[in-house]
């Protein structure tokens, strides 16, 4: 089959995370248009998780593209890029504040990312409560999207940012992802002005990491009066289970958390003992280094789907500059094969540099930064 001129194909872009709905709007400002499938039921049926970094160079430059960059900044919390970085001890052990007017990355809510790509949308775009099974049909398409509901969908392009455990991958690649090592365990804390004032002294207006070398903590102000943490462990990624508890057992998670962490300051241990409400378990994956493919007409992958990496900071950057990439390339390509054969040949060896650095890197996280690194990298780093 002939590869269709993008303004005249059926493209279908699975997964309504930052990486997908930047490309469907960078589409649209090209008058390009683009249906959405997402499993979610609808855009608040899920809690979004915490706040993310965009960078000048990848993510804010998608949202200039994308028209939406003052809108962000609107949003953003440019004050949210002071870092802390303490031992065990609670002691400091490197201090960034912003300068004035610094915008390098400033931080803004998952949530609000996600609202804000949302609305610049054309009503209909997104087709909540779709969960992608499988992508079959013939290497030079069309291809055929089926869904656990059973419907199927006909499309000349199919994008896959359907995040980590991406069901689009498989269309070109028999790669699947690995666990680290490394768990993330989430908890937050709510009106932490007025409740939890110690706390909020602790971790100042961005965010604070501390490790031990074998376990570490990553905390994080959000919008809103919120703050969230996560407790960074070298744990078997069914720990819960194999040490019979529930998440829900706050009391049960805190007294294991309180044992694991019993050599902290008491100071960093009110992140453990203060929190609100229930713990989220988030084990980190990572896909082998580099992950690349070889091109096939009408499937191609972006964001976590393309390449998954440890949470260090780069991976919803590199997702939105993936997307308007793929996008840009749609826009001044005469077929859709000659834009995704573009977009591949700098996506995936970039990708493929960034993930053969941060290999391993979610046990960098533990590590704890001896004072020659301190004065290396100096402002602590994500
Ligand atoms: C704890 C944690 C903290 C992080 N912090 C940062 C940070 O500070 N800075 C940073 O740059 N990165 C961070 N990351 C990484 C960042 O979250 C991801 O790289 C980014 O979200 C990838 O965007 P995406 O659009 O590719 O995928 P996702 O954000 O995962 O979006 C995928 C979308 O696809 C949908 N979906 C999944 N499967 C299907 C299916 N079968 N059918 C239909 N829809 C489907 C999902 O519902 C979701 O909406 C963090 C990651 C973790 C785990």
């Amino acid at each position: 089959m002939d590869s269709p001129p993008p303004a005249r194909a059926r493209i279908s872009i699975i997964g309504a995370g930052p990486g997908g709905l930047t490309c469907a709007r960078i589409l649209r400002r090209h008058g390009i248009a683009a249906t959405v499938y997402d499993r979610d039921t609808d855009a608040d049926s899920r809690n979004q998780g915490g706040s993310l970094d965009l960078h000048e160079d990848d993510g804010q430059l998608a949202l200039r593209e994308a028209g939406l960059l003052e809108e962000f900044f609107a949003l953003a919390r440019c004050e949210g890029q002071e870092t802390r970085r303490l031992d065990r001890a609670g002691r400091l052990l490197a201090h960034h504040l912003p300068d004035e007017g610094a915008t390098d990355s400033p931080e803004i809510d998952r949530g609000q990312l996600r609202d804000l790509l949302l609305r610049s949308l054309a009503g209909g775009t997104v087709r909540w409560g779709r969960a992608l099974v499988s992508v079959s049909g013939p290497a030079d398409g069309p291809r055929t999207l089926t869904f656990t509901d059973g419907t199927t969908v006909e499309t000349d392009l199919v994008i896959g940012a359907d995040g980590a455990f991406s069901r689009v991958r498989a269309a070109v690649s028999p790669a699947t992802p690995r666990y680290t090592g490394v768990g993330f365990l989430e908890a937050w804390f709510d009106d932490i002005e007025r409740a939890h004032p110690e706390v909020s002294a602790l971790v100042g207006n961005g965010s604070l990491h501390a490790a031990d070398g074998e376990r570490g903590l990553f905390a994080q102000r959000n919008s809103g009066g919120h703050l969230r943490v996560y407790f960074m462990r070298r744990v078997p990624v069914d720990w819960a289970d194999a040490t019979g508890l529930r998440l829900e057992d706050t009391g049960g998670v805190r007294a294991q958390l309180l044992g694991e962490y019993a050599h902290w300051s008491p100071r960093l241990l009110r992140l453990i003992t203060d929190n609100d409400g229930a713990y989220v378990d988030r084990p980190l994956f990572a896909l082998p280094a580099p992950h690349t493919w070889r091109h096939s007409p009408g499937v191609t992958l972006l964001g976590d789907a393309a390449h998954l990496m440890p949470p260090l900071g780069v991976g919803v950057n590199l997702a939105m500059l993936d997307a308007c990439e793929l996008a840009l390339a749609l826009a001044h390509s005469p077929t859709i094969d000659d834009a995704v054969q573009r977009y591949e040949t700098s996506m995936i060896p970039r990708s493929g540099h960034f993930a053969q650095l941060l290999e391993g890197g979610a046990e960098h996280l533990l590590s704890v930064p001896g004072f020659d690194d301190v004065q290396r990298s100096g402002p602590a780093q994500r």
